[in-house]
């Protein structure tokens, strides 16, 4: 008897991809995604998009023409838009006093296993925001710091602060954020500018022990 052939082909570059092994399947395609030139055009080309809505609407406002502006007066890079519209964003915890605590009396916990519980959102209830980001319970901190994120969202009692999400994240969508005395790691991945997510998933693919999980809008 022969074995069926498993197929896959990119909705992106339209490379087919196969093999007999559905799970060595999945796990070509997962690579496939991450190095595929087309796909990459067009996160780099919605980046742009983005970029671009971000100048039209800088301009739209009424922000005073010098705080978009360069020191030698030029019009700001399209570069360099993203980090001077978010400086409200990236304000310390210290400055909002609805942000939940990262120290206290949970040191007794330990880490938890990946993967992230994808319906946590059923079964855990909100806990409070740092940082205007939704952060889902149960939370103890500094041991326990639960699920964080509405769309970008992570398991901080899971990550273990690899990194690989910032390294992958093409929209500077994640900071590191310190978190000493929690068991996992002692930093996790903020997703302060969760709004800028553009869905690429490359996060949630390179992610170790996989402690995050992206809802798609
Ligand atoms: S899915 Fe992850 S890597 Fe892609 S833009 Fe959103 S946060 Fe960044």
């Amino acid at each position: 008897m022969t074995a069926a052939v498993t197929e896959y082909v990119c909705e992106d570059c339209g490379s087919l991809l196969t093999h007999l092994n559905p799970t060595t399947l999945q796990s070509i395609i997962e690579v496939h995604s991450q190095l595929c030139p087309v796909k990459r055009q067009k996160i780099l080309a919605a980046v742009e998009a983005e970029k671009t809505k971000r100048v039209a609407a800088t301009r739209a406002s009424n922000v005073p023409v010098q705080a978009v502006q360069t020191a030698a007066g030029a019009p700001p890079s399209a570069a360099s838009i993203p980090q001077q519209v978010s400086t409200q964003s990236n304000a310390p915890a210290s400055m909002d006093s609805s942000n939940l605590p990262l120290t206290g009396t949970g040191t007794n916990h330990t880490a938890a296993e990946g993967p992230i519980d994808v319906g946590f959102k059923s079964s855990r209830q909100p806990a409070g925001k740092f940082q205007g980001i939704q952060v889902w319970g149960p939370y103890d901190a500094p041991g326990q710091l639960g699920i964080w994120g509405t769309d970008v969202c992570v398991d901080f009692d899971i990550c273990v602060s690899d990194g690989a999400c910032i390294d992958a994240c093409p929209v500077n969508v994640y900071e590191w954020l310190d978190t000493p005395g929690h068991p996992a790691s002692e930093r996790k991945p903020f997703m302060i500018r969760e709004k800028d997510c553009i869905f690429c998933l490359a996060c949630e693919n390179v992610c170790p022990p996989q402690a995050i999980k992206i809802f798609k809008k």
